[in-house]
């Protein structure tokens, strides 16, 4: 069977980590989110932790280097042998080209990208009402995906957060870096012909149904 090596593309609050989440149990490869694995590092205090903890409260994106050493070793893992869902890796050019250097080096397939396209007002509406569970890192949206009982994670029972980078500030901070740095990455594998592109707007099943018709 081909490998199932995508990344997912869009701007932040897209739905790339709940669209990857649905992906992955459907096609039985790993949803690898870099934004989860910085926050678990932030939250345990780790030497990485404490290096992307300011840049990322910021909205701006952590050093390229920072980043290449835990994407390669997360897919090096066994279980990224049928395929892996990057969310939010690559950032900008600079990571597509180290991505190829990697999957070269492991001996995988190139990767096709699925880009959610959604436009800016409605990111920051939707972002502005994302809580977050600050210790399993559960997400819920207060208009349409709220917990059970308000404020508290219906999965561990911890008070619901606003992430720092969720205040409004910082999802405009986010979107000015989206569109001079990893919106780029759209052309860059559209030229390889390895980009597909669907609404992000509807809602999530209506995004998963398009996803799942555009990657056959
Ligand atoms: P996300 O959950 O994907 O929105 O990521 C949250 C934050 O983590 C971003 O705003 C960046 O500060 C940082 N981050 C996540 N992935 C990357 C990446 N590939 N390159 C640089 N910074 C990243």
């Amino acid at each position: 069977m081909t490998a199932r090596n995508m990344v997912l593309l869009g701007p932040p609050g897209a739905g790339k980590g709940t669209q990857a989440k649905e992906l992955s149990a459907r096609l039985g490869v790993p949803h690898i989110s870099t934004g989860d694995m910085l926050r678990e590092a932030v939250r345990e205090g780790t030497p990485l932790g404490l290096k992307a903890k300011a840049v990322m409260e910021s909205g701006g994106l952590v050093s390229d280097e920072l980043l290449t050493g835990i994407v390669k070793e997360r897919l090096a893992k066994g279980d990224c042998g049928p395929g892996f869902i990057l969310d939010g890796y690559p950032r900008n050019l600079s990571q597509a080209a180290i991505l190829e250097g990697i999957l070269k080096e492991l001996g995988k397939e190139a990767v096709r990208a699925v880009e959610l396209e959604v436009a800016d007002e409605v990111i920051v509406s939707r972002l502005s009402s994302r809580r977050s569970c600050p210790s399993c890192g559960a997400v819920y949206n207060v208009v349409t995906s709220p917990p059970k009982s308000p404020g508290v994670c219906d999965k561990c029972g911890t008070s619901l957060t606003l992430r720092e980078d969720d205040k409004e500030d910082v999802i405009r901070e986010r979107l000015r870096v989206y569109h001079e740095k990893t919106a780029p990455l759209s052309q860059h594998f559209r030229s390889r012909g390895a980009l597909l592109s669907v609404p992000g707007d509807g809602r999530p099943e209506d995004v998963l149904r398009d996803v799942q018709k555009a990657i056959g």
